[in-house]
């Protein structure tokens, strides 16, 4: 699609129902019926950065900070094979703390247990990408979180969109699979620069798209603002399957913290992941990037359960690979 023809549709809601149907199609014929679970660690809320939106940024004194050391990090990735997980993905702030060698050597110490390994820890070099890499990561999530300059430079004081560009064209060139996605709903984001969201994720070739609402987050500037529309965030995503058929697309936590249905209605209108938490209660809820974030009060075996029940009540089905992207041969 070109760009006016996904600004019409973002614009018109009449055809939503449309949307969301041709995305669930889409998504059935190019990546079938099983969900992929990706089992989230969230090792280090500790951040260096000031993104306007994230209740993780350095200048929130109210948050308590935590950081998991390697050897507690492994108990938790081998908990999580053990109930079945084939991908676990590593997010954190940007710390430093975590140098290259001890990612190197976290990184080596989970490949052992012969799971994909995704890693979401935010703007690096070349060389550290690339040292993760040959060390064993095969993925990694950036979002762009906006492609409108404007915007992104107002949401992300001391640092340019030019490098988050650089980070996720080198991540491509590294081999990585390689995530990206937007926010929805930023305060003054325009319909026109989602779609231009959208020709960026197509245009990277990303082999995974992650598109969640804003949602504001009282210990930040923007507390007051209005959060993301949720039928919005879904036709963000639902033309992302349309444009990029085969790729992997998650049904975001934060669709679920906006409309308690939000992971199966997103896993019926394009999406074939979901990323359920792994690690203890405790962390869950000091990982605050926004509020209200579901599942803080339940357990790693919890959650595998429910959202397994659910994916099973739509009818689709858990995959027992590692799920790496099915590109179609042109
Ligand atoms: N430091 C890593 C991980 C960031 S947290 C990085 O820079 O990539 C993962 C994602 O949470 C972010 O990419 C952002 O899109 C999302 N996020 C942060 N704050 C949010 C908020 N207030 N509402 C909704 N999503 C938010």
């Amino acid at each position: 699609m070109n760009k006016q023809e996904l600004i019409d549709i973002l614009n018109d809601d009449t055809k939503n129902d449309w949307l969301f149907k041709k995305a669930d199609r889409i998504r059935h014929e190019n990546v079938g019926d099983e969900v992929h679970l990706r089992g989230l660690i969230e090792f280090s809320n500790i951040c260096k950065r000031g993104c306007k939106y994230c209740g993780l940024r350095s200048a929130n004194k109210e948050i308590e900070r935590y950081r998991i050391l390697k050897d507690e990090l492994l108990i938790y990735a081998k908990k999580a094979v053990e109930m079945g997980y084939r991908t676990l993905v590593l997010q954190s702030g940007e710390d430093d703390f975590y140098d290259t060698d001890k990612m190197v050597e976290i990184i080596h110490e989970i490949k052992k247990f012969d799971v994909a390994l995704t890693l979401s820890i935010g703007e690096k070099t070349y060389d550290e990408y690339k040292a993760f890499k040959d060390a064993g990561a095969d993925r990694y999530l950036l979002r762009i979180e906006t492609t409108d300059k404007n915007l992104y430079k107002i949401m992300h004081p001391g640092v340019n969109i030019e490098n988050r560009f650089r980070c996720l064209y080198d991540l491509k060139s590294l081999g990585y699979e390689t995530g990206t996605g937007c926010l929805v709903g930023l305060p003054n984001q325009t319909i026109e620069s989602l779609a231009e969201d959208i020709l960026f994720f197509k245009k990277l070739n990303a082999d995974m798209v992650g598109i969640g609402p804003f949602i504001p987050h009282e210990q930040t500037p923007l507390a007051k603002a209005q959060k993301g529309d949720f039928w919005l965030a879904l036709k963000v995503m639902a033309l992302t399957r349309l444009n990029l058929p085969d790729i992997n697309i998650p049904a975001t936590t934060a669709m679920e913290t906006i409309n308690p249905k939000g992971r199966i209605i997103a896993l019926n209108s394009g999406a074939n992941v979901v990323m359920p938490n792994v690690t203890s209660q405790e962390y869950r809820a000091k990982y605050e990037i926004y509020p209200g974030k579901i599942c803080i009060n339940e357990n790693p075996e919890q959650c595998r359960g429910c959202i397994e029940g659910k994916i099973l009540s739509i009818g689709r089905t858990v995959a027992k690979d590692k799920g790496f992207r099915r590109q179609k041969q042109k």
